[in-house]
């Protein structure tokens, strides 16, 4: 794998959702909590986080791509195509960053929008010059990246 220079503040959330340890109820033993970003009871878990249409129509309406993330792509970066993968990769660390910092501010009484997602895109570009220059080319060439399966992609 390509070096990136992303900060470790990028890539941990990312991190964290494999190893699973996300702040969500259930890590500590408690029932199931609404989901923060869509009030679905029990879905506060991260499979459904990182999926929540709620979230990622949010998050599409800023970046402009289009979407419709899939946990094992995300999780593991499968059904990407070769060619485009290190950069999509770099899109899902970022997307799932956004997730993850979205979903903390949440549990602490902000509520989602448009402002907070890109409040957190602003924090990552300051905090890391290559999380800032891939969302920049996001923003500016929004369907060269993908983080759904190949067949989506084109659609
Ligand atoms: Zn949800």
């Amino acid at each position: 794998m390509r070096s990136w220079n992303l900060k470790s503040a990028i890539v941990f959330p990312h991190l964290g959702l494999l190893l699973n340890q996300w702040c969500t109820s259930s890590r500590f033993g408690l029932p199931k909590s609404s989901c923060p970003f869509c009030h679905l009871r029990c879905h506060d878990t991260i499979d459904h986080l990182v999926t929540c249409t709620v979230f990622t129509n949010l998050f599409c309406s800023i970046t402009r791509i289009h979407a419709t993330p899939d946990f094992g792509n995300i999780a593991f970066f499968i059904n990407l195509p070769e060619a485009l993968v290190q950069d999509d990769a770099l899109v899902i660390f970022v997307y799932v960053y956004s997730v993850y910092q979205c979903f903390n501010s949440c549990r602490n009484g902000h509520a989602l929008s448009r402002r907070l997602i890109v409040h957190h895109l602003k924090l990552a570009a300051l905090h890391c010059p290559t999380a800032g220059a891939c969302i920049r080319r996001l923003m500016r060439h929004p369907n060269s990246f993908c983080m759904l399966p190949p067949s989506l992609c084109n659609a």
